[in-house]
């Protein structure tokens, strides 16, 4: 059994955040373990309320697990402020996983924001570093980057800025292009390598992100090298989305299978 590590926030609606990470693990045939970063109270309409953890609790929380169990590979989603991201940098530098994927959550698909803006540049100067793959999406990375993208060699340009930034590879995630296609672009620092899926015609995508990022740190885990276990994550998500759920009043989440 590998055993893969989410340190992120909770989603009470169980649709993102560490529950998705959690059910995308099972279905990977991984054990799954989670660091919870804060806690969202949220369902499929929005985001109503945060509570930070204490950075000493997330400290305390990653030691616990390393001190004890081998971690074969570990997702970072939501960090919220800058002494969280401060703690997970310093405690993943002195655990040093072989594999960690880093997706830099920003805004939810409601509008709330999940990282506070100031700590945007802590979170490129500090994690970037230790990612194996970072996973943004259009609007993330045009935060990152500042430059505005529209097309897929716009997608490349930012690849390669973030790549500057430190990051060992970097998946841009094209779902919010409107295009017949959605297609992702992987850059290596070598070779630009396209993941393409059709789009599927639904609202129900809540936690998408999430759901693909522990897809991704699953397959590490398991063994496969970068570019594998995108295109299998791009399976997962792809399949996860045409039978998303129609739970609740607003987006409802993806469907993860066992
Ligand atoms: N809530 C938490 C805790 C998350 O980590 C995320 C995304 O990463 C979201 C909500 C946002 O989900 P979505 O934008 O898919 O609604």
């Amino acid at each position: 059994m590998k055993n893969v590590l989410t340190i992120a926030g909770s989603d009470s609606s169980g649709g993102a955040g560490i529950q998705a990470d959690l059910k995308t693990f099972s279905a990977h045939g991984v054990f799954g373990m989670s660091v919870i970063t804060a806690v969202t109270a949220q369902n499929t309409q929005g985001v109503f309320a945060v509570q930070d953890i204490d950075p000493d609790i997330i400290a305390k929380q990653i030691d616990a697990i390393f001190q004890d169990i081998e971690v074969d590979a570990v997702k970072v989603g939501m960090v919220s402020q800058i002494p969280t991201i401060k703690i997970i940098a310093e405690k993943l530098k002195t655990y040093a996983p072989n594999k960690v994927v880093v997706d830099p959550v920003m805004v939810s698909k409601s509008g709330f924001h999940l990282l506070n803006p100031d700590a945007e540049k802590t979170l490129m100067e500090e994690l970037l570093p230790l990612a194996t793959v970072v996973t943004p999406n259009i609007p993330e990375a045009e935060v990152m980057t500042k430059l505005s993208i529209h097309t897929i060699e716009e997608m490349k340009e930012a690849a390669k800025a973030i790549y500057q930034m430190g990051a060992k590879n970097v998946l841009i995630k094209g779902g919010h292009h409107l295009e017949k296609d959605s297609t992702d672009i992987l850059y290596t620092g070598e070779k630009f390598i396209p993941f393409t899926s059709p789009r599927i015609e639904t609202k129900n995508t809540h936690g998408t992100g999430c759901t693909l990022s522990s897809a991704i740190a699953s397959n590490l885990g398991r063994g496969l090298n970068v570019e594998q276990a995108i295109g299998e994550a791009k399976k997962y998500i792809t399949i996860a989305i045409e039978h998303s759920l129609a739970i609740g009043k607003g987006v409802g989440p993806t469907h993860h299978f066992y």
